[in-house]
């Protein structure tokens, strides 16, 4: 069967906010047709890469509640207030009602993962992870009817006036197909694997970031909207990363080359100089920094380094670490100055306490005493053989600029006014709720809230 040549709603993207607007808009009645951009055994976006989301929810007790102020406390002490608070509590208020209709999709769920991060209250994790969530919104979309179309680069819109009436998409064969629509929902992720863009505010230490998820979302969407005149939210300047194991692939690496080491030990530069406190916070309130400290290091490089002591306390990334029997030799492995990092080692050891509890779970006080540059807790000294070390770059995760939306999902205009028949969901609008920071799981809980709202919107927008 060939496929329709429009619809009433085009998606735009074929990660979750994609499939959960698309599933949405055919819900409520709409002819819907979903371009991805990449091929059908890589789609799936960044979503694909997730393992849980972040829900409100009422508990019997202070151990299970998740409630809405303090989901809405948690957002804006990692953000601030600029957000958008109508839309940021419009996301909570959904976030409790989203998972009875993930699950009416077929998703699943499977205990929170233990390890270092702990977010069994506060978020939900899906059973098989990102990927095992996006297929199986990929198998309701086929047996709802939403047509599919991959690797479809949507590359503009075709306005009447301030209405969109198709959507252009360049083809692998370098041809173009014009989709007439009533209605369209952008939801292609940010501009993170886009090195020339980042390359704007970065300069060359771009070269050496690795992008953690897709190479496709290279906000070439976004572009063409705010070229259209929408409004734009978040931080252009801004994105999220975490340290990555310096091995892992320039793209799609995804959550197995995370390094989690880095409050176990101490990290050094190319010149083998510790640079930040290992131990400022608990890990899930300090791992998204270590991105960005690193981007600011000699050559955006650094190392982990760790003793025995500390192997099996914490989730070890794909790669094997490198070990040797001594500090001297382990530097010389990872082709650091070797003198440095073992004179580095041995100050941070004479500074170590070596009395008090030593608590991974919390802030255990066991800091170290005179050193300039303090280890200000889990500061335990690095003397057990064999010594272990993880090379690390700054992995990028997202980016914060986005496009205004209002309380319908419609992309607002500069000028104050909407286009009426053109939504955006997911990271595209992110920057309206998050500004800056991150709360674990919550760039699913705006993709699925506001893929809902776009996709029931679009559907009545193409009905109107
Ligand atoms: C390794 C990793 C782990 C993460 N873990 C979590 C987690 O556990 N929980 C959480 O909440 N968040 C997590 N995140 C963040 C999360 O992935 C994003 O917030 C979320 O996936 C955004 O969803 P989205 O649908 O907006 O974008 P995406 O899922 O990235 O989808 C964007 C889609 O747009 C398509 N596209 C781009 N350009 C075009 C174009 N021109 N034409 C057509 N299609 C196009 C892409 O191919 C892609 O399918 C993680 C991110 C990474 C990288």
């Amino acid at each position: 069967m060939s496929a329709p040549a429009g619809a009433d709603v085009v998606v735009v993207g074929g990660g979750n906010a994609a499939l959960c607007a698309a599933l949405t808009a055919r819900e409520s009645g709409a002819s819907v047709i979903l371009l991805e951009r990449s091929s059908e055994w890589d789609r799936g976006g960044n979503s694909k890469h997730t393992r849980n989301i972040r829900c409100a929810r009422d508990g019997t007790s202070a151990a299970t509640r998740y409630g809405a102020e303090e989901f809405l406390g948690d957002l804006r002490s990692v953000t601030g207030d600029a957000l958008d608070s109508e839309l940021a509590r419009y996301l909570i208020a959904q976030s409790r009602e989203v998972g009875e209709w993930m699950e009416a999709q077929g998703v699943r769920w499977q205990p929170a993962l233990r390890g270092t991060l702990q977010l069994d209250r506060t978020n939900r994790f899906f059973l098989g992870g990102g990927k095992a969530l996006v297929n199986t919104y990929y198998a309701r979309a086929a047996a709802t009817g939403v047509t599919v179309s991959y690797e479809q680069r949507v590359e503009r819109f075709v306005f009447d006036g301030e209405r969109v009436t198709s959507v252009v998409a360049s083809l692998p064969d370098g041809t173009r197909r014009e989709i007439p629509c009533r209605a369209v929902v952008v939801a292609s992720g940010g501009f993170e694997a886009n090195i020339e863009w980042l390359r704007r505010y970065w300069g060359s230490a771009v070269d050496n970031y690795r992008i953690r998820g897709t190479p496709h979302n290279d906000g070439n969407v976004l572009q063409t909207l705010l070229e259209a005149g929408a409004e734009t939210r978040g931080t252009e300047r801004g994105f999220h990363a975490i340290a990555v194991d310096a091995r892992a692939p320039r793209f799609d690496g995804g959550i197995v080359t995370r390094v989690d080491s880095i409050p176990f030990g101490i990290v050094v530069n190319s010149q083998g100089e510790r640079f930040y406190d290992e131990g400022e916070e608990i890990w899930p309130k300090r791992y998204a920094t270590w991105g960005g400290l690193i981007a600011r290091q000699p050559d955006q490089l650094a190392c982990s380094i760790f003793d025995s002591k500390a192997w099996g306390g914490f989730i070890p990334c794909m790669h094997t670490p490198y070990r040797a029997d001594t500090v001297k030799e382990l530097a010389e492995m990872l082709h650091l100055p070797a003198a440095p990092v073992v004179a580095t080692v041995e100050r941070f050891n004479a500074a170590a306490h070596d009395h008090g509890t030593y608590d991974m779970a919390q802030r255990d006080g066991r800091s170290t005493r005179d050193l300039p540059l303090p280890k200000s807790n889990w500061a335990l000294t690095l003397d057990t053989p064999p010594f272990y070390a993880y090379p690390l770059r700054p992995g990028i995760t997202f980016t914060y600029l986005g496009v205004g939306i209002d309380g319908y999902g419609h992309v607002r205009r500069g000028n104050g006014c909407v286009f009426p028949n053109l939504f955006a969901a997911g990271e595209v609008m992110s920057g309206n709720i998050l500004l800056k920071g991150y709360l674990a799981g919550i760039g699913m809980t705006i993709g699925t809230v506001f893929g809902r709202l776009a996709g029931r919107e679009a559907a009545r927008a193409a009905r109107a």
